[in-house]
């Protein structure tokens, strides 16, 4: 959970690049990827965002029964709040990393959620499937890969894969929250989640390292989503920056030194 506004207000969904689009609302990303044979969906928003997403996927064409597969980035109720609903509807295959997986199938927050005690819990989600750091899904013709983000939950989640547009073939990166948000009294440099600093300077690396053309993020806003967008009608190459993915490791970094320089003089 963030302090962002307008989370649930109503967004056109739209074209990001290639077999890519954004379902999501105004202030929770929602990424369709589509293929003939079946399509992927990240992210699971509020279970009130549902209808409004399940539209969205209608307006471009698409039917919300042929999802195949939905991942999600982490496990708060603002991203993983609609799943259990999109599943039953959908009867799509649900995976998510270890820590996710366990609280989507108990619809607990767990204590060593930074955030714990101060959110509430999310729907359970019948069938999930555990997936590894690195770990390749397939659901119709669209490949997505996994990437553990931890630090904002233990068992935070991005997602790579490509997309193309007339022959040019782009690295689409969804980057999971990486803000150190929590609870009163909880500290990340502390031992209710005693790997959180290591986790966090994993998730910097790699969003350091991997090939990123255009970057969209759990909170739209973090990626600059809206003000590129409207640059898209004098640009049709606005959404894509290479730097996206680096600028948001330091933007983050600078915040979680913040977050501990504080945690320090309490
Ligand atoms: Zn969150």
């Amino acid at each position: 959970m963030q302090r962002v506004s307008g989370l649930e207000h109503r967004q056109q969904p739209f074209k990001i690049y290639g077999n890519t689009y954004y379902v999501g609302t105004h202030g929770l990303g929602f990424v369709l990827i589509t293929s003939q044979a079946g399509h992927v969906l990240i992210d699971g928003a509020l279970p009130e965002s549902v209808p409004q997403i399940l539209a969205n996927i209608r307006s471009l064409g698409f039917r919300p029964e042929d999802i195949k597969l939905i991942v999600n980035s982490h496990a708060h109720f603002d991203h993983a709040g609609g799943i259990a609903g999109l599943q039953k509807l959908s009867g799509a295959r649900v995976a998510a990393s270890n820590w996710t997986a366990e609280v989507m199938k108990r619809g607990a927050v767990p204590k060593d959620d930074p955030q714990f005690g101060v959110i509430i819990p999310i729907a359970r989600v019948a069938q999930v499937e555990v997936l590894k750091d690195g770990e390749t899904l397939t659901a119709g013709a669209v490949t997505v890969t996994a990437h553990m983000t931890p630090g904002h939950t233990p068992g935070g989640t991005s997602w790579v894969w490509q997309s193309c547009e007339n022959g040019r073939c782009l690295n689409l990166v969804y980057a999971d929250s990486l803000t150190p948000v929590s609870a009163d009294g909880f500290l990340f440099s502390g031992k209710v989640y005693p790997h959180a600093l290591q986790d966090f300077e994993r998730s910097f690396s790699f969003l350091d390292s991997t090939p990123c053309d255009i970057l969209i993020t759990a909170h739209p806003d973090f990626s600059n989503l809206w003000q590129r967008l409207e640059q898209r009608n004098s640009n049709p190459d606005a959404l894509i920056d290479t730097t996206a993915c680096r600028v948001l490791a330091n933007s983050s970094r600078e915040r979680l030194q913040k977050r501990l320089a504080m945690e320090r003089s309490q």
